[in-house]
């Protein structure tokens, strides 16, 4: 795995073509992305960190009409089951996945407890192992996500520097 691979974040910045990148995927289904969905895609390509969701309805609300949290649930929903968004289940928060990956995938986010910054991985070693310890207890995963927290590599780089510093 090359670096670029381990450290997939700055797409995130390129919210237009994630939009596009959406619609293409829901036109290819048969699936509609309707107005509130788009919005919330917009809403979460945009933002560096991931959303709650009332943070998200705060977002999307802006110069419309007030969206509601439950249809903001609805959209996150929608948007999770077509492998869009993830839901960070230790922050209670929701980000855009960047990364068209398979949805039978394991992800692991790499989450910063410094900066808040989330990256994605993927990991065939722990895909299989997953695979293993699931079908040996026969159980048949949904979704398969794990959450390391932890510093990220610019949050050490800040910290050594600060200790060097002193
Ligand atoms: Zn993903
Ligand atoms: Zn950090």
């Amino acid at each position: 795995m090359d670096a670029a691979s381990a450290h997939p974040v700055p797409a995130r910045h390129d919210a237009a073509a994630f939009v596009a990148r959406a619609e293409a995927l829901c036109a290819g289904r048969g699936l509609r992305l309707t107005e509130l969905r788009r919005s919330a895609v917009l809403a979460l390509a945009q933002s560096q960190t991931p959303l709650g969701a009332y943070d998200l309805a705060e977002r999307m609300s802006q110069g419309q009409r007030r969206v509601s949290p439950i249809s903001v649930y609805r959209s996150l929903e929608f948007l999770i089951e077509i492998g869009l968004v993830h839901r960070i289940a230790t922050r209670n928060a929701y980000v855009a996945c960047e990364h068209a990956h398979g949805l039978d995938e394991t992800v692991v986010f790499l989450i910063c407890r410094s900066c808040g910054g989330v990256d994605e991985a993927t990991s065939p070693a722990l895909d299989r192992s997953l695979e293993v310890t699931a079908a040996s207890n026969g159980f048949r995963p949904r979704h398969r996500i794990v959450e390391l927290e932890g510093e990220c590599a610019d949050c050490q780089k800040t910290a050594t520097t600060a200790v060097a510093l002193a």
